[in-house]
């Protein structure tokens, strides 16, 4: 069912909140966008300025190391300066009321930790753009160790510890997704009532399989999005609008 009007979403969203007793939020980027982080497919998005680094590119390129490096200092200020918006402080207060046991979230700017989950209970299946790590032996470093030495060498450094490339610890394009994060994401969404899809354009896989598969394990499903996805068929109820004004009257401070 489309919602007519945000009005009777938002209504049929609390009846829906209030019968569930297990909700799970899958969230993408759209939820941070009034954070001030674009997102990848919107007018305006990363995509229409850069195309994305894949990973084998990465790991055999300097080149493209450096500019993956160049690129994400650039977005420093916007990532550093982030705070929650009205969507996190949303799950955030149903978190805290007990409703929801984790989020699982395709998005790697930290902002649900910021709004108070605990770490353990955000689910990350595209990793952390606020810390770095070695692509080998995983050891972890600070942006500010990054920059340091990229500065220095006037390249991206390599882990000094192993030799291997320092990448931001998200999940780029044509690398492995995370064994526990998937795992736990499945988990959640076989065993919740509601999973509530916000802000995704539901088309990068496997992420995308969450709302479905929670959806054939007998989970209601809600979609919120400003524009239509190729799920919206199969959800309960769809909102196509503004997340912060959809999820604004769930916020308890
Ligand atoms: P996407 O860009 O493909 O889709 C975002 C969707 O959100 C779009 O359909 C857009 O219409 C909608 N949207 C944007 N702002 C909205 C708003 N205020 N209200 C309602 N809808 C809004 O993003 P995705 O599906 O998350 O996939 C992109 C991938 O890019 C993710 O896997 C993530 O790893 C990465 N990414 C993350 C961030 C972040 O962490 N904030 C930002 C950009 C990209």
């Amino acid at each position: 069912m489309i919602a007519t009007d945000l009005q009777s979403g938002v209504a049929v969203l609390g009846d829906m909140i209030a019968a569930a007793s297990v909700i799970v939020p899958f969230t993408g980027a759209g939820i941070s966008t009034e954070c001030g982080i674009p997102d990848f497919r919107s007018p305006g998005g990363l995509w229409t300025h850069n195309r994305p680094i894949p990973f084998d590119e990465f790991v055999m390129s300097q080149d493209a190391r450096d500019e993956a490096w160049r690129r994400r200092f650039a977005m420093e200020a916007v990532f550093a300066h982030a705070k929650p918006g009205r969507g996190h402080r949303a799950l955030a207060s149903l978190y805290r009321a007990g409703k929801i046991p984790a989020v699982i979230t395709q998005n790697i700017d930290n902002l649900h930790q910021a709004s108070g989950f605990a770490a353990d209970h955000v689910v990350e299946l595209h990793g952390n753009t606020t810390y770095a790590r070695c692509i080998g032996c995983r050891q972890e470093y600070d942006l500010a160790w990054v920059k340091q030495h990229f500065e220095a060498g006037k390249a991206a450094p390599d882990c000094p510890a192993c030799g291997d490339p320092v990448k931001t610890a998200t999940v780029s394009f044509g690398e492995a997704m995370p064994e526990e994060a998937m795992q736990r994401a499945t988990e959640l969404a076989q065993h919740c009532d509601l999973l509530l899809a916000i802000g995704s354009s539901l088309v990068v896989w496997p992420a995308a399989g969450f709302p479905l598969m929670a959806k054939n394990a007998g989970a209601k499903l809600v979609i919120i999005n400003r524009e239509p996805t190729e799920q919206d068929d199969v959800a309960d109820l769809v909102i196509r609008h503004d997340i912060g004004e959809t999820l604004s009257p769930f916020v308890r401070n």
